[in-house]
């Protein structure tokens, strides 16, 4: 006979817990994330929160250690709620980065699950799209590109894929066969970027390497090719879920496609920084 995990208590041959015990648990940790989740959009009494989901893990055989994961998880979550609804409002990113302060979360913690990361790409795309110029870049060392005294550097994205089309052709974006344009100040929800990865039937690798982004440029350079292309030569950009597609405005250019792992960011990211004075 074992013993239930949850109780202790004898849960019957060759059983590991007992159903009810195992639903306790799992509905006392959804409600402690949840109200974790609610405090950090700013409904609910934060001060007192951890006491209150502290004593919902006391009678869900949640155990004790596991109180600060669901605070993370609650901040992970509400993030995600408002970067998924639209746009992450500067009270938005204050509520997230108070309710983190509280409870002394660091970095680390918060991007587990690469949601802090998406948390500060969600601030950068707000003030590019208010035609500020987001200060959030930090870099080791110096960066391996002779950037103009007019330009602002607004992103660095590193390990990136750089591809060409073997033949120029008329794009005809997305899987959906639509060509996508979004009118600028208007922030492309991370939904449309699922499940269309760049395909790379007619592409050629042409390296690895990092992309910088200034109000006025894209630089890219790898072992094999260096090179830069003003915003404004650009005619289009194609969104996928891993990455963004260009067209320049010359009759012998070719699409060329930056895989940045993320699509949704590198394509609001594009689409607007050439606001940004
Ligand atoms: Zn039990």
């Amino acid at each position: 006979m074992g013993n239930c995990k949850y109780c202790g208590q004898p849960a019957g041959f060759l059983r590991r817990q007992h159903k009810e015990c195992a639903a306790k648990h799992d509905q006392g940790w959804r409600k402690m994330i949840d109200l974790a989740q609610q405090a950090a959009q700013g409904q609910g009494d934060i001060n007192s929160l951890h006491s209150r989901i502290s004593s919902i893990a006391a009678y869900s055989f949640v155990p004790a250690e596991q109180v600060n994961q669901a605070i993370i998880t609650g901040w992970e979550q509400a993030a995600a709620h408002f970067i998924e609804d639209g746009n992450l409002s500067l009270e938005e990113e204050h509520q997230l980065t108070q309710f983190a302060a509280h409870f002394n979360l660091s970095q680390n913690e918060l991007d587990q699950r690469g949601i802090y990361t998406q948390f500060v790409k969600g601030a950068v795309l707000r003030e590019v799209m208010e035609g500020k110029i987001p200060e959030r870049v930090k870099t080791d060392g110096q960066l391996p590109f002779n950037f103009q005294k007019s330009e602002s550097l607004i992103w660095v994205f590193d390990g990136v894929d750089y591809y060409e089309d073997k033949t120029r052709r008329q794009y005809v974006g997305g899987s959906s066969g639509v060509s996508i344009r979004v009118a600028k100040g208007v922030y492309f929800r991370t939904g449309g970027f699922k499940g269309h990865p760049v395909e790379t039937t007619e592409r050629v690798h042409m390296g690895t390497g990092i992309m910088a982004v200034t109000n006025k440029h894209i630089y890219f350079t790898s072992p094999q090719k260096t090179f830069r292309v003003r915003l404004d030569k650009i005619v289009s950009f194609m969104p996928f879920s891993d990455g963004v597609g260009i067209q320049r405005d010359a009759a012998t250019a070719k699409p060329q496609f930056f895989i940045t792992g993320d699509g949704w960011f590198t394509y609001n990211l594009l689409m607007n920084v050439g606001n940004v004075e």
